[in-house]
């Protein structure tokens, strides 16, 4: 196998690194952002997911950076159980954390930070950097994100739709919280519908939440600066349980991030000449199936996988869409029934609790 440009240093482009780090194929990793630019949220993974991750990384380091969640309770917005699961093998981790795994073990001539890849309209196939130069590979593995400006440039038709759902994450550091929470995932619903208020441990000390609306109810602000998503979580959650009321007053907003979900009408095909997706490039997911991740993880397996046992690219290619697209397009089924219970008043949802798609 010659060498491979992977487009994208996120969980999908560190993933594949780590494989062909493994298996010692020729590559090279160019990413947009800075080398210590962590931000993010966090994962829910489960099992599968897991179980792909101890293949490449080791768990023991794994399990210290996250937590295993145990029970799913699900609440309504003033504070009365409605429901309860327990979880078997739910992980949960930030995604600074992932990303500094996932990363320990490609050797740092492998990866370009601050390098913004785009595809060469005059040369099929070829990828360039900003400054106009070529990349140097046989392989381009494209695994720049939802938004990505390759498979939006290679088809052109494609048609992408703002989903109905924004989510607004903070990430805080507070040791009573985390202590209180137990290994619980905590849901607060609002009885309307199209409102949720989430929260989870990831670590001793470290706390998620983040909350889920419906975006055509609940207007935000186009600036979606730090302040007007303080303003907008406080204005919202100032009648919930207090549980929910007081972590959001109580938190610090540095880490707030408002996420605005994109999904294609159509998926596309997972590849084009010798230029292949993978992760959320190929296929973005609604945030309720909690499948991006081990998604991306499982696509970063199965090509490796055809990579090093086909003989040629076009082959391997085939092989890895037709085993990975008809999991995708479950997922992408279950995501709509989830979003459409999500919208529903409570009373009206009928469908499993669990904020997690498996097939
Ligand atoms: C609100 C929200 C919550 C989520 N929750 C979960 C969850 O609980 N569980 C789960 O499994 N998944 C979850 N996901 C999905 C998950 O984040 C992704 O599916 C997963 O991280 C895989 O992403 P990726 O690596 O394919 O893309 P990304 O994480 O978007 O990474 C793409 C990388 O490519 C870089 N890049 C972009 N363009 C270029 C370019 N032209 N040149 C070079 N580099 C470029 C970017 O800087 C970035 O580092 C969630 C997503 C959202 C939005």
């Amino acid at each position: 196998m010659n060498k491979i440009a992977v487009v994208g240093a996120g969980i999908s482009g560190l993933s594949i690194a780590n494989y062909l780090e493994k298996h010692q194929l020729d590559y090279h990793i160019y990413e947009r952002r800075k080398k210590d630019d962590l931000t993010g949220h966090g994962f829910l993974l489960p099992k599968e997911g897991i179980e792909h991750l101890s293949q490449i990384v080791d768990p023991d380091v794994l399990f210290k950076q996250g937590n295993f969640l145990k029970k799913y309770i699900q609440y309504s917005h003033k504070g009365k159980i409605l429901a309860e699961k327990d979880l078997h093998d739910v992980f949960v981790i930030s995604r600074s954390s992932l990303i500094k795994i996932l990363t320990q073990s490609i050797p740092a001539g492998k990866i370009s930070y601050e390098e913004t890849i785009m595809p060469c309209s005059i040369q099929k196939g070829k990828l360039k950097k900003q400054d106009g130069a070529y990349i140097d590979s046989d392989v381009a593995i494209v695994s720049d994100g939802s938004k990505s400006r390759i498979r939006r440039e290679i088809f052109k038709d494609e048609i992408m739709k703002i989903v109905q759902e924004n989510e607004i994450v903070n990430i805080i550091k507070c040791k009573d919280i985390a202590a209180s929470l137990e290994d619980n995932f905590m849901k607060y619903h609002h009885e309307d519908g199209g409102l949720t208020f989430g929260i989870l441990k990831l670590s001793e000390d470290t706390v998620l939440w983040y909350s889920q609306f419906d975006n055509e109810k609940y207007k935000i602000s186009e600036q979606c600066s730090v302040d007007s998503l303080k303003k907008y979580m406080f204005e919202v959650f100032d009648d919930w349980d207090p549980m929910v009321s007081s972590i959001v007053k109580g938190s610090n907003y540095e880490n707030v991030h408002l996420w605005r979900v994109y999904e294609l009408e159509k998926l596309n095909p997972f590849y084009k000449d010798n230029i292949v997706f993978i992760g959320d490039a190929a296929h973005p997911l609604i945030p309720f199936t909690s499948q991006g991740v081990t998604s991306a993880l499982k696509d970063s397996f199965t090509l490796t996988k055809y990579l090093i046992s086909e003989k040629n690219t076009s082959d391997a290619f085939r092989k890895y869409e037709a085993e990975r697209k008809p999991e995708i397009e479950t997922h992408i089924r279950n995501g709509r029934i989830l979003l459409d219970q999500f919208l529903k008043p409570l009373n009206q949802q009928t469908d499993s609790i669990l904020p997690i798609s498996y097939k």
